[in-house]
């Protein structure tokens, strides 16, 4: 059998997937079974944020599986401690806890925010605000984070304590600051598969303000905006606010598991022992994976990021049958008269493979794409919309 039906026979069914078999690339160029070439303008969902099968990724990969692979939460190893270390200094972040994926940073920040308001305000202290059209994983605890309620029909009941506030409407958000408990408020600044939207600057500065004024922590989901892709390490660092818990994924090892959970001041002894924990959580493969990328992200590579940002903008926003460019950095959205998913099909056809996020088409290149290669691709893309 062919493995696009063995797959299709085994796997269960929750991914629409396109029927082509990707066996191998490099940066940001990958082939299918066929040997044809694609530009990879996903980069995974932006996780491979420095391309595929990289030298530099794949030595620190391979390094550390020479050394230790695995050796649980009941001792001390080298490249947890030392990631840790990087993104307190990267972030201003105060304390880390590890786990392997968003939804998981985003269960441990819920976790953090709640404790902290229990022990300062009741135990009936427990709601937390998140905005409509967000995205937070697929827990059922994230889930109801999740303010999009496509994803919560046939699951109910989802977790308790979570509710729904439009996006960039500060008295909105007053409001339901003052008619619940509230013990936290958690927010992508650039939500992702919700359209990617950058939030206004206004509104994320007046959600900041809000918390610290109330003493309510303020959760920054940056597990898809997070690790260079906005063109600074971290999203909100665009927005000059700084958050009391910080959750991230996605990019941060380049392509294998991990998810982190970054504490501030307020809430760095949130956490005792047993309060939570993960099996594969600090992962020393994982961690030296990430530590090696996190070294990469420093301000010249940001830079660029921020150029070709701008590149795409620019490009893509004096195009024919483009009338929105939406997003921050490498995480761009377009607004398509044609509709995204004929788009993304054209372009997969041409060798350019895309994202769609509702209905606009995703771009999440690699941060290190090289120039030539986006020029290509932003001609194709252009071509397929016009
Ligand atoms: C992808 C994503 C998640 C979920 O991450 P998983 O690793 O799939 O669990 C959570 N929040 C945001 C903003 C995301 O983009």
């Amino acid at each position: 059998m062919s493995i696009i039906s063995t797959d299709q026979k085994y796997i269960a069914s929750t991914y629409k997937r396109f029927p082509v078999e990707i066996v191998k690339g490099r940066g940001s160029e990958v082939f299918d079974a066929e040997g044809k070439r694609y530009i990879d303008m996903g980069s995974g969902i932006g996780v491979t944020a420095f391309g595929i099968a990289d030298e530099e990724w794949q030595q620190a990969v391979i390094g550390q599986i020479g050394k230790v692979q695995h050796m649980s939460n009941l001792y001390y190893t080298e490249p947890c401690a030392k990631l840790a270390e990087q993104l307190c200094l990267k972030s201003g972040m105060k304390k880390v806890f590890f786990g392997n994926s968003g939804a998981e940073a985003n269960e441990g920040a819920i976790k953090a925010a709640r404790k902290y308001s229990a022990e300062k305000k009741g135990s009936s202290c427990y709601t937390i605000i998140t905005l409509i059209n967000s995205f937070h994983g697929r827990t059922l605890t994230t889930l109801a984070a999740t303010g999009q309620d496509h994803f919560h029909q046939l699951f109910q009941p989802l977790t308790p304590g979570f509710i729904h506030v439009p996006a960039n409407d500060t008295e909105a958000l007053e409001r339901a600051v003052d008619e619940n408990e509230i013990a936290g408020i958690m927010m992508e600044c650039i939500q992702g598969e919700g359209g990617v939207r950058a939030l206004d600057r206004g509104y994320v500065k007046a959600a900041a303000k809000l918390c610290s004024d109330k003493d309510i922590p303020l959760i920054i989901d940056e597990v898809q905006s997070g690790n260079g892709r906005s063109g600074r390490m971290y999203s909100y660092q665009n927005y000059d606010i700084m958050p009391d818990v910080v959750s991230t994924a996605k990019g941060l090892a380049g392509g294998l598991p991990i998810g982190a959970v970054l504490l501030g001041e307020k809430l760095q002894d949130v956490f005792s022992y047993g309060d939570h924990g993960s099996t594969f959580g600090g992962n020393p493969v994982s961690c030296a994976a990430a530590l090696s990328v996190v070294n990469r992200i420093d301000e010249q590579l940001l830079e660029s990021v921020r150029k070709k940002s701008a590149y795409l903008f620019d490009t893509l926003g004096k195009a024919e049958g483009i009338t929105e460019v939406s997003g921050m950095g490498l995480m761009i959205g377009l607004s398509t008269i044609r509709p995204a998913g004929e788009v993304l099909a054209e372009c997969m056809r041409n060798g350019v493979l895309c994202l769609t996020a509702k209905d606009k088409l995703r771009l999440l290149p690699a941060l290190n794409i090289p120039e030539e290669l986006l020029r290509e691709a932003a001609g194709i893309i252009m071509k397929a919309c016009s």
